[in-house]
């Protein structure tokens, strides 16, 4: 039955992508209302190399980081749930594709979520590593510097967020592997599934005999694999399972 894992005693992993914090104000990327739905072109210029290669570019980033929605949104039903669900006492690691901090915001450990892209809250000198806060950063933006070099280098200053065309964090990715290796249920919720090595995530899951469980409101490549796909809106349908997964680990 489609439902029976929701029984099953052991660790859970669990993956989540922009769709977890569209109800917070924070659109997705590839969905129907998606950043890179409506402008095809933005994705193409959000790559590490034409950042690094282009001033004005990273002068109309610093203005859209500025101007992120992310700074003002508040966590949502699901991921409060996920705040439930660690405080039940289940084995829990958030493994999130997010930049905006919504779990931690919400309340789920620091040490419960692993930030497989990096937050929005540093930056970082491409060239010698020096680190700053996005605040810092941004209020010399906003004093007049477009694109406000490393304070220690001069070097190009960049969000402490992983790019396309920037490897993930080789310890940081591992780490997810080895999770996802070790957890009786691996729930994608609200990713599209489509990059790597993210995505090949669930394959390790399924692999080593994990349920994997999707939620997210589009179909994605792994549907195939899954042992149950909800398609209900993740602020309604990650309550509800939460809920019954507490229910069933009290009652077992
Ligand atoms: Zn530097």
């Amino acid at each position: 039955m489609a439902d029976d894992w929701r029984g099953r005693s052991g660790p859970i992993a669990v993956l989540t992508g922009a769709g977890i914090s569209t109800d917070s104000g924070i659109p997705d990327f590839r969905g129907p209302q998606g950043v890179w739905t409506k402008n095809p072109i933005a994705e193409l210029t959000s790559t590490y190399q034409n950042y690094v290669a282009d001033p004005q570019l990273r002068a109309r980033s610093w203005l859209a980081r500025r101007d992120n929605p992310a700074w003002t949104a508040e966590p949502n039903a699901g991921h409060r749930a996920l705040v439930d669900l660690e405080g039940s006492g289940r084995s829990l690691r958030i493994l999130t594709q997010n930049i905006d901090r919504l779990h931690q915001r919400a309340g789920s450990s620091e040490r419960k979520v692993l930030e497989l892209h990096g937050n929005m809250f540093g930056v970082v000198c491409v060239s010698c590593d020096a680190r700053a806060t996005m605040r810092e950063t941004l209020d010399r933006v906003a004093s007049g510097e477009p694109d406000p070099p490393c304070l220690t280098c001069g070097g190009i200053l960049k969000s402490s967020t992983i790019m396309f065309g920037q490897p993930l964090d080789e310890k940081v990715i591992g780490e997810a592997a080895i999770y996802a290796q070790n957890c009786a249920i691996f729930l994608a919720v609200g990713t599209s599934l489509t990059v790597y090595p993210v995505a090949g995530l669930c394959e390790i899951a399924v692999d080593a005999g994990a349920d994997l469980v999707i939620v997210n409101a589009e179909p994605t490549p792994f549907d195939g694999l899954a042992t149950e796909v909800i398609r209900d809106p993740i602020s309604e349908a990650l309550p509800r399972l939460v809920s019954d997964l507490i229910a069933r680990s009290e009652a077992g």
